[in-house]
């Protein structure tokens, strides 16, 4: 089974301000990444998929503002195929209401967070109720922690070693961060090596592709490939791109002594049973 872990739907104009559109388009290595992704279009793109996790976002700093509704009127159209996570902003949501509307109410199934984008630090006290909220209910949380280009939007609150003191206060949380928290992927790594319950996605790295074999080769070393999670971050790539990457990694090794991933290991990295690490089946 193919699971993708880390896709999103956005309504443009509407869930995302000109100010962050036109700055993503303008650092999108070329060519306009169009983020208007209503459900149509992200059904489209999971076609080779058997699962996705889809969410939105809500980051008032950054000018991302997703109704979970949105997410979860999508994920009722094929609840055998998609699993929704809602999003929550811990600075400006009433964050025990907006998580018990969306779990409860929605059925929503995980958690979205982004602290760079947010605008805030992950040990903020204001994030507190959300580790502790899903850590009791068992529910996912997937962060993006690790770079993003908006000019506004903080790297010190970005590094994945913040991410310690959550896994030593919430042993039982499930945490993945997303892109293996680019470009820190060796904390990520050593992080994930460390705390069972928290993984990481390779979603969105193969287009740098010195910095996706270096990630992945070093993965190996450290023995975590097991703890990574397939994903693309639809619409910014796709599953299809993903795996092609995959599968020619060993391209850019060839002709070398450089190390490789085994075909097993690989396919291992497409096929992660990702609903079966997240509790989520
Ligand atoms: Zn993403």
């Amino acid at each position: 089974m193919i699971i993708d872990c880390h896709s999103h739907i956005f309504e443009f104009p509407g869930h995302i301000s000109r100010a962050f559109a036109d700055e993503a388009n303008a650092r999108s290595r070329g060519k306009p990444i169009g983020l208007h992704v209503p459900p149509e279009r992200h059904w489209q793109g999971m076609q080779n998929v058997d699962k996705a996790i889809v969410f939105g976002m809500r980051a008032f700093h950054s000018g991302i503002i997703s109704p979970n509704e949105y997410i979860a009127d999508y994920v009722k159209m094929h609840p055998e195929k998609l699993i929704g996570f809602a999003a929550v902003d811990p600075m400006q949501d009433d964050v025990h209401e907006t998580l018990e509307h969306a779990i409860e109410g929605l059925k929503l199934r995980g958690v979205k967070l982004g602290p760079i984008y947010q605008n805030i630090h992950p040990l903020d006290e204001r994030m507190m109720p959300v580790y502790e909220f899903c850590e009791r209910r068992n529910l996912p949380i997937l962060i993006h922690q690790g770079t993003t280009f908006p000019q506004n939007a903080p790297l010190k609150f970005s590094l994945p070693i913040l991410l310690e003191d959550i896994a030593m206060k919430h042993p039982r949380l499930k945490m993945i961060i997303a892109h293996m928290g680019h470009p820190w992927i060796d904390e990520t790594i050593v992080l994930i090596r460390k705390q069972p319950n928290f993984f990481a996605d390779i979603s969105a790295l193969h287009y740098r592709p010195w910095q996706f074999y270096n990630a992945l080769i070093l993965a190996k070393e450290y023995g975590v490939l097991h703890k990574l999670l397939f994903g693309s971050d639809f619409p910014f790539t796709t599953p299809d791109a993903t795996m092609d990457s995959l599968r020619n990694f060993n391209h850019i090794a060839e002709g070398t002594n450089l190390p490789k991933l085994a075909n097993e290991e690989i396919e291992m990295l497409i096929h992660s049973p990702t609903l079966d690490l997240l509790e989520l089946n």
